[in-house]
């Protein structure tokens, strides 16, 4: 008889496990507590509006290329992609824009009218990027996390000096004019912490982004979901909503089962892709391994204030992603990180995704995502929201030189209160633990439970760390331990 696996959560690390399991002749069952799949990648349909209520940005093409490739699919049997051009464009005054082309050549032209010069030095930097993605992204998250040893290889021990330096100090050794240091200290935003808090070997995120480009599923972000979804279905895996965890059942420290919606569930193995934190208070105390001081400690990603809104009119001077860093950015991070507060002036991120996609709103309409990155944690109200909401609408509106206002249809608002009703995330965190240096690999949460026999994590809080690559690589790993222990 089959091998019984109940995974927690629907998010794309327990999709992606899900469909290696059932692949490697598992059981498998996914219980998702909320009435929608796909966790924090979830979607809203409103009035003929649709918006990705998570993740909107489609970067490294090549690792969703390398999941479905695993199950002999291509991403094109399930979704259309298309390449964002320009990739997005960033404000830093009113009528003062850089945008991002989504070629290297137009990148480097660019860089030249902010800084003469300049395209010399991207070059280089590139080239470092490029050589580190090569590196990790095609081998070294690929790893579990279980030891150092892991880390060294012949190409790493070169790159060393790369995990004391940062990011920032790289960026500011190079290029003088702040719109470019701050064009190159955007893409590790993504991993969660402050730029001087990143290692410089994370620059394969500035590879990811100027080399591969930003890309755009047809539908949105949820199409992804759908495609994995019907990819794991197709393998056998059965998955039931409303169906909330309430303990992980554990005989002799070994898990034997789910408690979902009150009722015993025996398994073999528990794979939960919930967040880290959460699961482990599923476990009587004796078998959680990590204390409140320790995820108390650790660096968390940013949560955050997202407002959708539905527009009656186009709007103007904006591209399907444009970034507002016409403020301080490093005030705004200070309020995340080190003094966690709602920022006096924040940066913000708005997307348009019926920019390029029809699907997104009703025609002469447009959908539009507006994101402030915010400390988790920090205190959540709706005249919070609200206040937030006018501050970002007036510097829209100056910024991008048009009234938008009187044209809003509706807004819907999702915040740290709701990132803990609706996903039981840790003090609301929108995207998991940072990668920080000592948040990197072996050193974050392990994937194999040190107390428990038979329980695995999967998600944005164990390794890799946080996105969407990042999580389907995460499934991956997940069910390779699950295959290694499994004797
Ligand atoms: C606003 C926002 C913007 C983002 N932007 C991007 C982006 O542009 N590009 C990118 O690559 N990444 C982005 N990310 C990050 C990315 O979305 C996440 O890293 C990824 O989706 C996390 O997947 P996961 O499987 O780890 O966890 P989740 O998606 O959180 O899945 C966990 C699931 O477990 C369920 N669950 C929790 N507790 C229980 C329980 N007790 N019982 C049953 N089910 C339970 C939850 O409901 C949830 O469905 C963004 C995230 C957010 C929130």
């Amino acid at each position: 008889m089959k091998k019984t696996i109940q995974i927690i959560g629907s998010g794309f690390s327990s999709l992606a496990a899900s469909c290696y399991l059932a692949k490697d002749g598992y059981d498998v069952t996914i219980y998702e507590k909320n009435d929608r799949l796909g966790g924090r990648a979830s979607q809203l349909k409103k009035d003929g509006f649709v918006f990705d209520m998570g993740p909107t940005w489609y970067w490294m093409p090549d690792v969703f290329e390398r999941f479905f490739n695993d199950f002999d699919k291509r991403p094109s049997d399930f979704y259309a992609l298309e390449k964002l051009s320009p990739a997005y464009s960033i404000y830093f005054d009113q009528g003062d824009q850089f945008t991002v082309e989504d070629s290297l050549d137009k990148i480097y032209k660019a860089f030249d009218e902010v800084e003469a010069g300049s395209s010399k030095k991207l070059e280089k930097f590139i080239t470092t990027a490029k050589n580190n993605y090569d590196i990790a992204i095609k081998d070294l998250v690929y790893r579990p996390g279980e030891s150092p040893l892991e880390l060294i290889t012949m190409k790493t021990i070169g790159k060393l000096n790369q995990f004391v330096s940062n990011i920032s100090s790289d960026v500011r050794k190079a290029f003088d004019h702040k719109k470019l240091v701050n064009v190159l200290e955007f893409p590790v935003l993504f991993l969660g912490a402050k730029p001087s808090d990143t290692p410089s070997f994370y620059s394969f995120m500035n590879y990811a982004d100027f080399g591969l480009g930003t890309w755009h599923p047809k539908g949105g972000m949820y199409e992804v979901i759908q495609a994995m979804v019907d990819l794991a279905e197709s393998l056998g895996v059965k998955i039931q909503t409303n169906a909330d965890v309430e303990a992980i059942l554990v005989e002799d420290g070994e898990a034997t089962g789910l408690k979902v919606n009150g009722k015993n569930i025996p398994s073999d193995i528990i794979l939960s892709g919930a967040d880290y934190h959460h699961t482990e208070t599923l476990l009587l105390k004796p078998y959680r391994q990590y204390s409140e001081n320790y995820w108390q400690k650790k660096t968390f990603a940013p949560s955050s204030l997202l407002f959708y809104v539905g527009f009656d009119k186009k709007m103007e001077n904006v591209n399907h992603h444009t970034l507002f860093f016409d403020v301080d950015f490093d005030a705004h991070a200070n309020a995340i990180y080190d003094h966690p507060a709602w920022p006096e002036n924040p940066l913000f991120y708005a997307s348009f995704p019926s920019k390029t996609d029809a699907i997104a709103a009703p025609k002469g309409k447009e959908a539009g995502i507006f994101l402030i990155p915010i400390a988790p944690g920090i205190k959540d109200t709706p005249e919070l929201r609200e206040t937030y909401f006018n501050k970002i609408i007036d510097r829209f509106e100056m910024l991008t030189n048009q009234k938008v206002r009187e044209n809003i249809l509706f807004k819907e608002s999702f915040c740290v209160n709701d990132f803990v009703d609706r996903y039981n995330s840790y003090k609301g965190n929108a995207y998991g633990l940072a990668n920080t240096l000592f948040q990197t690999a072996f050193l974050r949460p392990k994937i194999k439970s040190k107390k428990v026999k038979n329980l695995y994590f999967t998600g944005q809080l164990t390794v890799p760390g946080p996105g969407v690559p990042p999580a389907l690589i995460s499934g991956k790993l997940a069910a390779e331990l699950i295959k290694k222990y499994d004797l």
